[in-house]
């Protein structure tokens, strides 16, 4: 994408505001935390002699190495994989990922943006799929200055470790965590032969994901109070190719251009209620489709789908203009294993100044607001902010980490499970498109006092929490306009604007990012 298309968000500056309730109950951001609007440049940079240590060299973990190099200090991480850009990416998870206006602010901070931008694919909004065939789009925001970007993982990834060395950030790959003795402050590393070691370390951060070894270490330790909830749904990928391989009778149904055989500037959603497919856009003309679908039970299941035989039928049925852009579906469908979802709620991120837990080792949650990565990279300014600003006071950093971070995980951890119902269901009903249109024509009458929960957590840096908050007032206030009346051209917008002005505060302000 041309960097002359990178949005321009409507967006707070800064992270994480404090908040308070207000009058209404919503909780409005008071000021910026210190710790979050110290300039670069005033920042001291004598904290060269402090060593770092982080278990994982994953989008976070890379991230945060960056930024905390580029703040001054020493930085060495450890990643269980060997380096993805002399052997290729491992992947394991989403092949692709949508990156936001958190996740991008984030990038910009790091100087980092315009870099990924260049390999990212604009989505305007969700294409719908029905059943019947049909397809609309609907979109995220107010214009193209409110999208979100496609990116592939392995790509990112690569991106984030160039730029972390290049800031002074030593790597070890193939170098796995088997275990932390917090007292002697020593960890215990494997390499591919399985070979161990032991090593000092004075601070030490787990950005090693859902799976974090370092937090099964810590809960060794000391408890961390750890809850993982399975949704019960799982996913596959599978891979619509570019257009050039594809048929040009199955091309003409697709209403795909150039080398994409679906419209390339949307996140794709086929909603089937107790299920769904979507699709995001790669660089070269191709889409990654994942399949989410209730793991265990009655059809249809992945249970009850054994094999690419079993799942063809399934699609033909549910999906029939999906499966034929996807012609390698047999062998997708057999060699692409079956992903599971979880959220991890922990009730403590670190051991008091010795060890802290970010990203995904902390808060992994399920994708379907796409924002655990954009939740992850919004982490690492915060914590790099902390640790320039009190480099010497870990255990202080650590806490001050979680009391800001905490609230806002656990809010994007119920809009994310929210979200799946509303993206394999609501989407397609009536009710739910009525709000979306009684919402649309409100936040253009009282853009003050309205703007859909979506495009705050996506477009905005408001505080999770907030938005969660915020959203769940606007709806109550929607749901009694819409009670009377199905149908939005009977609502006097004019009253409905006066409702939301007298009962909501205003908006905190938003500004462009
Ligand atoms: C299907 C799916 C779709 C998603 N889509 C989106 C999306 O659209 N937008 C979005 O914002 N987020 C999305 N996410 C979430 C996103 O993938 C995660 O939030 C993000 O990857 C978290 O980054 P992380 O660095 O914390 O963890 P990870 O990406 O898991 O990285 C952890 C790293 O630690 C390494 N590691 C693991 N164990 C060890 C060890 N013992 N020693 C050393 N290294 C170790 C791993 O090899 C890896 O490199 C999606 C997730 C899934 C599953």
């Amino acid at each position: 994408m041309p960097n002359s298309s990178a949005p321009h968000a409507n967006a707070s500056h800064g992270n994480t505001p404090a908040t308070q309730n207000g009058p209404s109950g919503i909780a409005v951001p008071l000021r910026l935390r210190n710790s979050e609007r110290i300039p670069l440049s005033d920042r001291s940079m004598a904290q060269q002699t402090i060593t770092i240590t982080i278990i994982g060299g994953g989008l976070v973990g890379a991230l945060l190495a960056q930024q905390l190099a580029q703040r001054g200090f020493a930085v060495e991480v450890y990643e269980k994989r060997p380096d993805p850009r002399l052997s290729g990416f491992l992947g394991g998870r989403s092949i692709n990922l949508a990156l936001a206006e958190r996740g991008l602010q984030a990038l910009r901070t790091a100087g980092l943006a315009d870099d990924v931008l260049q390999r990212a694919v604009m989505m305007r909004g969700r294409m719908v799929h029905g059943r019947d065939g049909n397809s609309g789009l609907q979109r995220y925001g107010v214009d193209d200055s409110e999208v979100i970007w496609s990116v592939s993982r392995g790509a990112l990834n690569m991106l984030l470790l160039d730029a972390a060395e290049a800031a002074g950030v030593q790597f070890h790959f193939e170098q796995s965590l088997v275990s932390a003795d917090f007292d002697a402050q020593r960890i215990r590393l494997a390499d591919a032969a399985g070979v161990e070691r032991e090593l000092p370390v004075g601070m030490l951060i787990g950005a090693d994901g859902a799976g974090s070894a370092v937090r099964a270490t810590m809960n060794a330790h000391s408890p961390l109070g750890e809850r993982i909830e399975s949704l019960g749904h799982a996913y596959k990928e599978l891979e619509i190719p570019p257009a050039g391989e594809l048929p040009v009778g199955v091309l003409q149904l697709s209403g795909g251009h150039d080398q994409y055989a679906l419209e390339p500037h949307a996140l794709h959603i086929w909603p089937r209620g107790g299920y769904m497919c979507i699709a995001l856009p790669n660089t070269e003309g191709s889409f990654t489709v994942t399949l989410f679908l209730p793991a265990q039970g009655a059809a249809p299941s992945f249970a009850t789908l054994p094999d690419a035989m079993a799942a063809a039928a399934f699609f033909s049925e549910q999906f029939p203009d999906l499966l034929p852009l996807i012609p390698r579906f047999s062998e997708d469908f057999d060699s692409h294993p079956v992903g599971t979802l979880s959220t991890l709620y922990l009730q403590r991120w670190h051991l008091d100044g010795r060890a802290l837990l970010i990203g995904d080792a902390a808060h992994a949650i399920v994708p379907f607001h796409g924002q655990g990565m954009n939740c992850g990279f919004e982490d690492t300014v915060v914590l790099a902010n902390l640790l320039a600003a009190a480099p010497n006071d870990s255990a202080e950093v650590f806490a001050e980490f979680q009391r800001v971070r905490q609230p806002n995980a656990d809010a994007i951890a119920t809009m994310a499970l929210e979200n799946y119902v509303e993206m394999r269901d609501s989407v397609a009903d009536p009710h739910y498109l009525a709000k979306r249109e009684l919402g649309a024509l409100l936040a253009e009458r009282a853009p003050q006092h309205y703007m859909a929960r979506y495009r705050l957590v996506t477009f905005s840096h408001v505080p999770y929490a907030y938005a969660l908050e915020r959203g769940r007032a606007q709806d109550r206030l929607l749901e009694q306009l819409l009670r009377d009346t199905p149908n939005v051209a009977d609502i006097d917008i004019e009253a409905a604007a006066r409702l939301f002005r007298s009962n909501l505060e205003p908006l905190p302000r938003l500004r462009h990012g």
